[in-house]
């Protein structure tokens, strides 16, 4: 995922609502129980959700039902979210921090640093990182294939020299941000999802 307005259209309703019965049910969503709760017909939910997952805002499974949606993932993507008790995927760096961020979680970011490798783990209380450093965050600028140029490279690194080895390797397109800011941003980005959220429960 990567910055974004408010959802004030179909398409961004339908990527929030999903992200909220993902998050609650933590199973498979199908079309029809995301039509109902946005409160669209199944025809033209059907129609933007297969938009929006040739767009990588969400995946779906073999029998089209909704399995990751803004970032959040059942299986899909390298970085792992735990929010309580329920484990996640995501599909970059910065989707972990933004969504245990904006949900105000207590939760767990498990991932490598892009350069070496090296575990990382981040604990949240309440959506605040419980350090600011010395890791970093590669925002990564993005361009039309989100999940290619956007999720793919935006990472975590272990601290300053591997952050900016990783920022000459993408040719400077992005900028290194600290956790603090980086769970600050994200939770902005992902407020419509967690409204979404609260609306749900
Ligand atoms: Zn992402
Ligand atoms: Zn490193």
């Amino acid at each position: 995922m990567r910055p974004l307005l408010p959802a004030l259209d179909a398409a961004g309703l339908l990527r929030e609502a999903g992200f909220a019965l993902l998050l609650r049910y933590r199973q498979p969503i199908e079309v029809t129980d995301l039509a109902v709760a946005v409160g669209i017909d199944v025809a033209s939910a059907g129609g933007a959700v297969n938009a929006l997952a040739q767009e990588g805002w969400v995946d779906l499974d073999e029998p089209g039902r909704i399995v990751g949606a803004a970032g959040l993932s059942l299986a899909t993507g390298p970085h792992r979210l735990s929010l309580g008790d329920a484990a996640f995927r995501t599909w970059c760096a910065y989707d972990s921090l933004g969504i245990a961020a904006a949900l105000i979680a207590d939760g767990r970011v498990e991932t490598n640093c892009g350069q070496c490798q090296a575990p990382i783990r981040l604990a949240f209380r309440a959506g605040n990182p419980e350090r600011d450093g010395p890791d970093r965050l590669w925002l990564a600028e993005g361009g039309a294939d989100l999940r290619g140029s956007f999720c793919t490279p935006t990472v975590l690194l272990c601290g300053e020299e591997h952050g900016n080895a990783w920022a000459d390797s993408q040719g400077g397109r992005g900028r290194l941000v600290g956790l603090a800011e980086a769970a600050r941003l994200g939770a902005a980005d992902w407020a419509g999802c967690a409204d979404a959220t609260k609306r749900l429960s």
